[in-house]
């Protein structure tokens, strides 16, 4: 006897063949993934507590957001008293910065509580997060995690070490991280992971940066930084170590395959062979990208050289069908060509890819035998056209939004039912999340601009 089967629906496996069953069925035992198969021939050889029946829904791996900020949701909607930046590194100092550090841990918790719940509504069972507060560093991790629990998926968490402000800063940041990675390499599960985050090149030195690496070795965790982000980013480096970013991070000896980095929009073709002989990974946000007006990522070229990419947000919209749509539109406008990236290219990059950013990708990613069971139903009556094996990949990018998933499933247990968050209580949850957010706007209401960065 099962737990759960899932039958009668469009199974997209993603698996190494991207099989796509149609009529297909998903058995579940303690909380993985024990068969992928036709309906029928599941139906004959096991016998579940609970059958819930897809017919004509597509049945996927739930998806992947490899680059998140929880705490991005705080300025939703804000109006703030500030001359309008005019690039990234002055959207820094006079948004983020000095939000961030108005940030206090019930802050943490409640905006990473709202992103969970955004995430859970709209089909992400697997997020990255590095989270930045000067002023709240110390247990921030756990707030975090007691979000992430209370939602129930999975999270791999971070704080964003930096510089910005000392050395001792960014001393503080690492040990956040060894602490908590300490701490969740007890969670068997998975369900909550840690890993070793820097802030980026511009506001961490190499001597951060090395310790950084060597302790993400140490632990065999992955090490994340934003990389290329701005141009800012770009004439630091040429300014002060009079190279590129990604050339002075290949001299110190940082890249590895461990290495994921976020949004490398301003990199040239030689950055890119330096990345592909060193295995390091890419989280490409293109949404972020287009709000931060910062440029569009060489990703096109990434494809070609088999460079691994995945998906993420960046603490932006946190519906993952919006950011695989932007994906899959600002790459055709960009090289003014519409057959430069494929619905199955996005589609990979918010799921097996994402996995195999983290070396997740033995247990996530895929609907597989042996896998935990991530899995997630999407709705299609608001679909037009036939859905079918050769068009449901094409209905995922072009027709659904994350308001038509259904169901959602992670590691065997259901979280969401037909739309219904069965784990908590959603307008509780909601008001809470608010009168925390109300205090935060109060304090943060008259930002000042902040520029009194430690020179690297
Ligand atoms: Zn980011």
């Amino acid at each position: 006897m099962s737990g759960l089967i899932i039958k009668n629906g469009i199974v997209v496996t993603m698996d190494r063949d991207r099989r796509i069953i149609e009529n297909g069925a998903v058995v579940v035992e303690n909380g993985k993934i024990v068969d992928v198969d036709k309906t029928e021939r599941i139906m004959e050889k096991y016998k579940a507590e609970e059958v819930i029946d897809a017919k004509g829904k597509v049945v996927l791996p739930g998806f992947i957001c490899s680059h998140t900020h929880l705490y991005g949701t705080v300025l939703r909607g804000a109006t703030l008293n500030i001359q309008p930046p005019t690039d990234f590194t002055q959207n820094l100092q006079r948004i983020w910065w000095p939000v961030d550090e108005a940030l206090t841990l019930e802050d943490a918790y409640a905006s990473a509580l709202a992103a969970c719940l955004d995430f859970l509504r709209t089909g992400t069972t697997l997020f990255a997060d590095t989270y930045s507060g000067p002023n709240s560093i110390e247990n921030s991790l756990d707030y975090i995690e007691k979000a992430v629990r209370e939602v129930g998926i999975r999270g791999i968490l971070a704080f964003e070490a930096t510089e910005r402000h000392s050395e001792e800063e960014g001393e503080r940041g690492l040990k956040e991280n060894i602490r908590f990675i300490e701490k969740v390499q007890r969670d068997k599960e998975k369900i909550v992971m840690g890993m070793i985050s820097l802030h980026a090149s511009f506001t961490v030195s190499n001597e951060l940066m090395m310790k950084g690496k060597e302790t993400a070795d140490k632990y065999h965790v992955p090490i994340t930084i934003h990389t290329s982000e701005g141009l800012g980013d770009v004439y630091h480096n040429l300014e002060r170590y009079g190279k590129r970013t990604i050339e002075r991070l290949y001299d110190i000896g940082f890249l590895d395959k461990n290495v994921v980095l976020a949004h490398c929009v301003n990199l040239i073709d030689d950055e890119l062979k330096l990345l592909k002989e060193k295995d390091a990974k890419v989280v490409h946000n293109p949404m972020s990208n287009m709000l931060n007006a910062v440029g569009v990522a060489p990703i096109v070229k990434m494809l070609e050289m088999g460079i691994k990419i995945g998906l993420g947000n960046d603490g932006y919209i946190f519906d993952v069908f919006e950011n695989m749509r932007s994906a899959f539109l600002l790459h055709k406008v960009h090289h003014k060509d519409p057959r430069v990236i494929s619905p199955m290219e996005v589609l990979e990059m918010a799921t097996i890819r994402g996995a195999e950013l983290y070396g997740l990708e033995k247990e996530l990613g895929s609907l597989e035998a042996g896998k935990y069971a991530d899995i997630i139903i999407v709705d299609t009556r608001r679909a037009p056209t036939p859905i079918n094996a050769s068009s449901v990949i094409g209905h995922l990018i072009n027709t659904f939004s994350g308001l038509d998933v259904e169901t959602v499933i992670v590691n065997g247990k259901i979280l969401m039912e037909n739309r219904e968050i069965k784990v908590l209580d959603e307008e509780k949850a909601n008001e809470k999340i608010r009168k925390q957010m109300e205090k935060l706007w109060d304090k943060i209401r008259e930002i000042k601009p902040q520029i009194d960065v430690k020179s690297l």
